[in-house]
């Protein structure tokens, strides 16, 4: 997949499945437009050729349209930052849960949206790629914010296919099982856990941040010109055991 003079706006460039998207994606011929956070990755990010950094705090719907206009004009989106935060059902707190929609959910929703509008006023067409995650299908325990704002992206994501895709523009979910990241660490670093997780997996390991990434771009390019609306898994068949 060649994406030679192509732009392609990717949030949460600074780490994890999204660094490896941007680092792919240059590789490959595209200039990236990063919407990220931390100050020290945005300075990474401007170091490398190909890369534009726009520091960001996605939680803010305003911060976030602004960013999102900045980054344009762009010839495809993925929406892959994320966050999580780890509460048991009952204990699940509205902040925490107003946090991870917003990031998670609201803003794609804003990002996708300048997208989407730039690009349909000036005639051209893309593709977005949300990341989601297995998350949105199974109930996780003390993941019920997490769940819920995937679930959100999911239905987004449906929504923008059918919407777009007459305009010109596909719309497509990535759902990664555990991918080896920092937010991995966060969530899965009980080995209980992790084993537990591991067992339902059966390629036997974990996913890695290329494995993830390359679906991404395949979904961007025109090799899927007729893939819309679907949410892909990127599992190793956890969803079938
Ligand atoms: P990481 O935590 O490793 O990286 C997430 C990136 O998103 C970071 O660059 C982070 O920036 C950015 N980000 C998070 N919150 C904000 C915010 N408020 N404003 C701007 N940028 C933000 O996560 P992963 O790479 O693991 O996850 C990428 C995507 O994949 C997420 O959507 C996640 O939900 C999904 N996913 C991940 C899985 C996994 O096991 N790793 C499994 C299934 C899905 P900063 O660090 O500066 O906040």
């Amino acid at each position: 997949m060649e994406f030679k003079g192509k732009t392609v706006i990717v949030t949460g460039a600074g780490k994890g499945i999204g660094r490896e998207i941007a680092r792919m994606l240059i590789e490959r011929g595209a200039h990236v437009v990063a919407l990220t956070r931390s100050v020290a990755d945005v300075e990474a990010l401007r170091g490398e050729s190909g890369c534009r950094a726009i520091q960001v705090d996605l939680a803010d719907a305003d911060a976030t349209r602004e960013a999102a206009i900045a980054a344009l004009p762009a010839d495809f989106l993925v929406n892959c930052a994320g966050t999580t935060e780890l509460q048991p059902f009952l204990e699940t707190t509205v902040e925490a849960f107003d946090r991870l929609v917003a990031v998670n959910t609201r803003a794609p929703m804003i990002v996708g949206q300048e997208y989407a509008r730039s690009l349909i006023k000036d005639g051209r067409h893309g593709a977005i790629v949300n990341v989601s995650s297995v998350a949105s299908f199974i109930g996780i325990p003390d993941h019920a914010a997490y769940c819920a704002s995937k679930g959100g992206l999911d239905g987004l994501t449906r929504v923008m296919a059918k919407e777009l895709a007459p305009r010109g523009i596909r719309a497509n979910g990535v759902h990664p099982t555990v991918t080896m990241t920092p937010m991995a660490v966060k969530a899965w670093s009980d080995p209980e856990k992790a084993a537990g997780m591991m067992k339902r997996i059966p390629v036997g390991r974990f996913a890695e941040p290329a494995d993830i990434a390359e679906i991404v771009l395949f979904l961007l390019s025109d090799e899927a010109a007729m893939v819309n609306g679907i949410s892909m898994p990127v599992d190793g068949g956890y969803m079938i055991a």
